[in-house]
């Protein structure tokens, strides 16, 4: 509901006063209000018109517009009311006014009855002029100034030695196995709860992908259920050659001792933190924890080129080799000449532009979607058979979505986003775990303790919330209005 306070108008106030309020607040209607304070009537733009026209000047007075009782509603009513209500009325507008009459707020339809997503791109004012410049020089073509700057810009964000604009998070995380001497038969494992693009990887290099469990605390890979993969493997004369960990939703895993199982099993370590740019562990960034790191640009994620994404290393050598394997492993040669198998996974000098732009404004991102997470969490706090994403105590997680838990006897998820979806709201669930997936029908899975696995207990009781930087405190008030209404019913 919008704030009527700067929406109210004197009968006794001049026109002109009435025009620059409606320019002021752009809600295209002012309330009028009398001696009492209660509300007379609406005012327009075409209302202010037609005065002009019967001859008012700028400084006469509003006195002149009719008596024209408008629809009102009383104050409490539902959003799904107030639009209903709107719609049987055919109206655009609802003053909301108190019991004695006076204006209490104002309901638009346009802002009832806009679509809220889960997580849309948020263009900063800079973006604009690093793809013109792209326009103006021709660099209209993979590779080119604004790749290597975002490259080197990037880095510097993250604090790592080096990194490979590419076509997106999965190329990187594909790269990252190639360099790494994935091949068929060898055995990679990856956390279970993620989405599809951690674990494809694994088979393109035609490798055996192994699932690995969340743990409660972080909602991320579970130690415990690693070091029982390993001990396993051990067992039956195998060895994993890497482990890709998922940083989720924007929190970091809990990497010390996941690195530490790594490095005493002779286990190469990739983290996955395409979901999780900005966020720390321990003071330091994810993704920069490993032998090598993929970041994505997805239009969903945190920071967007539209689609791309980046791997990072402290080994130069490595990311000079991604650089060689993403432009078709070319040889240094006048001619084309090629001794091994290539990809064109570089990113375009276009949308490395906008990724400069986004890249200026991501600690205002990260800053935004924390506060979305962090009023869900009180307005919603008190609501019982509800519960938030832990916040693992040794960083900062962003946020990226902001996600729930739902206590079965309360509500679940699936007839949770419907009613939400109804009210015009996405809201989607938890990932499906790898594991429980089709295309990884057999394959090996190590829930966090035997006979409890935690990803599946999130999966079905998991619900993530829009959660985009660009979610207004409007938008978000209907959100949790709706899902209170929505837990009502449930
Ligand atoms: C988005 C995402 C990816 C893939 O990134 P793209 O740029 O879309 O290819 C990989 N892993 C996770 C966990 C993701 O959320």
């Amino acid at each position: 509901m919008r704030d009527s306070r700067p929406l109210v108008i004197a009968r006794a106030a001049p026109i002109r006063e009435a025009l620059k309020r409606l320019n002021d607040t752009g809600a295209g209607v002012l309330l009028l209000v009398g001696e009492d304070g209660r509300l007379e009537r609406t005012v327009t733009d075409g209302d202010l018109r037609r005065l002009l026209l019967a001859g008012e000047g700028l400084d006469g007075s509003l006195a002149r517009l009719p008596e024209a009782a408008p629809r009102t509603a009383p104050l409490g009513i539902e959003e799904g009311e107030a639009l209903g209500l709107m719609n049987a009325e055919q109206i655009d507008q609802l003053p909301i006014i108190d019991a004695d009459g006076r204006p209490a707020g104002l309901y638009l339809r346009r802002d009832l009855d806009r679509k809220i997503l889960l997580s849309t791109p948020h263009m900063s004012d800079f973006e604009r002029a690093y793809v013109e410049e792209a326009f103006r020089t021709n660099w209209v073509a993979p590779l080119g100034p604004n790749v290597d700057a975002f490259e080197r810009e990037l880095a510097a964000y993250v604090g790592i030695g080096h990194a490979a604009a590419l076509s997106s998070g999965t190329a990187a995380l594909h790269l990252a196995l190639v360099l790494l001497g994935i091949g068929p038969g060898d055995i990679v494992l990856t956390s279970s709860l993620t989405f599809v693009a951690s674990a494809n990887p694994i088979l393109y290099q035609g490798a055996s992908p192994v699932f690995i469990d969340s743990e409660p605390e972080s909602w991320n890979l579970s130690p415990a259920a690693l070091e029982r993969a390993l001990a396993d493997l051990g067992r039956q004369g195998r060895r994993a050659k890497a482990l890709v960990v998922v940083h989720l939703y924007g929190q970091s895993a809990d990497m010390d001792p996941i690195a530490a199982l790594c490095e005493r099993h002779g286990v190469a370590l990739v983290e996955d933190a395409a979901e999780s740019l900005g966020a720390t562990y321990k003071e330091r960034m994810t993704g920069t924890l490993a032998r090598l790191g993929a970041y994505s640009f997805n239009g969903n994620k945190i920071i967007t080129t539209s689609g791309g994404g980046m791997l990072v290393s402290n080994d130069g050598a490595l990311i000079e080799r991604a650089r060689k394997l993403s432009t078709q492993a070319r040889e240094p040669a006048p001619h084309y000449e090629h001794t091994e198998v290539g990809y064109n996974y570089r990113m375009s000098n276009v949308l490395a532009g906008i990724g400069r732009g986004q890249l200026r404004v991501i600690e205002e991102r990260v800053a935004a979607r924390r506060r979305v997470f962090e009023r869900y969490r009180e307005a919603l706090g008190a609501e019982e058979g509800l519960a938030w994403m832990p916040d693992a105590p040794y960083g900062r997680a962003t946020h990226w979505l902001s996600a729930c838990t739902l206590d079965p006897k309360r509500a679940e998820p699936a007839g949770l986003a419907a009613r939400l979806a109804a009210d015009g709201i996405e809201a989607r669930r938890l990932w499906k775990p790898m594991h429980l997936q089709p295309l990884f029908k057999g394959r090996p899975y190590y829930p966090h303790a035997p006979g409890r696995s935690v990803s599946d207990d999130l999966f079905a009781r998991g619900l993530c919330l829009p959660s985009g930087s660009n979610l207004s405190e409007e938008q978000q008030e209907r959100i949790i209005a709706a899902l209170r209404r929505a837990l009502r019913a449930a």
